[in-house]
C-alpha cells in the first residue's frame, strides 16, 4: 500500500497544477472583510420591528454573495456569518490577521424620539469628528465595548461614551486616509444615483474598529432604523438587496482602480528594469 501514496501524492498535485494552468482555480489575490456591526447580546439600535443586528448581517451577506460569485480572484472574510457576539478589537484582528485589502463595516443609524423623521445612507471614514452630530454617532457605535466584561484594559480606558476619550483620534496618522474616503465616496455615489437613497454624505468620525484595522476602510451607516418608513426598507428583500448591490458595484470600481494602478506600477518596474539592463549591456 506504502508504494502508492507517492504515486496517488503525485497525482493530486499533477491535477493541482493542471487546474491552475487552465485557469479553474485562481489566485485571489484580494482580500476583503465584511463586518457586519453588533451580533448576539448586543442588538444594535433598535426600531419598530427590528434590531439593528439583523439588517446588518442580512445586507452583509449579500454583499459577500455578490462578490463570492461574481469575483473568484477576491477572497471574502466575514466577522461573524450569524447572530453572534463579537468583541470589536475581535473584527479589527480577524482584518489584521487576513491581512485584508479592505475593510467594510456595515450598520444602522438611529436617533432619538423627536427625530424618527430623518431618513438616509451615510458613509464614515476614521478621523476626527467635525461636529457634536457626529460624534454622537461614534459614541453610540463604539458603546457596543461596554458589552466587554474587561473594556477598561482592552481598550487601554477609553470611555466611549466621554468626549475627551476621543482626543486620541486628533493626532492620529491615518496613512489609509485617501483610499478610504475615496471608497467612501463611491459608496455614497451607489447610494443617491443608482439605490435612490437619501444622501447623507460622507464623513469621519472617531470610530475604534477602523482604528484598530490596518487597511483601507469604511464604515457604513445603511439607514435609520428609528425611522418606521426606512426601517421597513431596510428590512425588506428589496430594500436589503438594492443596497447590497450598491456596496458591492462601489467595491468593483475601488477595485478595478487599485488593480489598474498597481499595473502601471509593475509596467513602470519593468520598464525601468529594461532601460537599465540596457544600459549596463
Ligand atoms: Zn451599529
Amino acid at each position: 500500500m506504502k508504494r502508492f501514496i507517492p504515486y496517488i501524492t503525485g497525482i493530486c498535485f499533477g491535477l493541482l497544477f493542471t487546474l491552475i494552468g487552465t485557469g479553474s482555480i485562481e489566485a485571489q489575490t484580494f482580500v476583503v472583510v465584511i463586518d457586519a456591526g453588533h451580533g448576539g447580546h448586543d442588538p444594535g439600535a433598535s426600531g419598530k420591528i427590528s434590531h439593528e443586528k439583523d439588517i446588518n448581517l442580512n445586507v452583509a451577506l449579500r454583499l459577500g454573495k455578490l462578490i463570492r460569485n461574481n469575483c473568484p480572484e477576491v477572497k471574502v472574510i466575514y466577522t461573524r456569518e450569524k447572530d453572534l457576539f463579537i468583541p470589536l478589537d475581535q473584527r479589527a484582528e480577524i482584518a489584521n490577521n487576513a491581512r485584508a485589502d479592505l475593510f467594510i463595516s456595515i450598520h444602522t443609524n438611529s436617533l432619538p424620539g423627536d427625530q424618527s423623521r430623518i431618513s438616509g445612507a451615510s458613509t464614515w471614514t476614521l478621523g476626527l469628528a467635525k461636529s457634536d452630530e457626529n460624534l454622537e454617532v461614534a459614541k453610540r457605535e463604539n458603546a457596543v465595548i461596554l458589552y466587554e466584561k474587561d473594556y477598561q484594559t482592552r481598550y487601554a480606558g477609553f470611555n466611549p461614551n466621554s468626549s475627551e476619550s476621543y482626543i486620541i483620534f486628533e493626532f492620529m496618522q491615518d496613512k489609509n486616509m485617501s483610499q478610504s474616503v475615496h471608497l467612501a465616496t463611491l459608496v455614497q455615489k451607489e447610494f443617491h444615483q443608482t439605490c435612490r437613497r437619501t444622501d447623507r454624505g460622507v464623513h469621519q468620525a472617531g470610530f475604534l474598529v477602523l482604528k484598530a484595522s490596518a487597511m483601507p476602510g469604511i464604515l457604513i451607516e445603511l439607514g435609520f432604523i428609528s425611522n418606521p418608513e426606512e426601517e421597513k426598507y431596510l428590512n425588506s428583500e428589496k430594500g436589503s438587496q438594492t443596497l447590497a448591490n450598491g456596496i458591492y458595484r462601489a467595491f468593483l470600481t475601488y477595485k478595478k482602480e487599485q488593480e489598474k494602478r498597481r499595473h502601471s506600477i509593475e509596467e513602470d518596474i519593468n520598464n525601468q528594469t529594461s532601460i537599465n539592463v540596457n544600459n549596463s549591456n
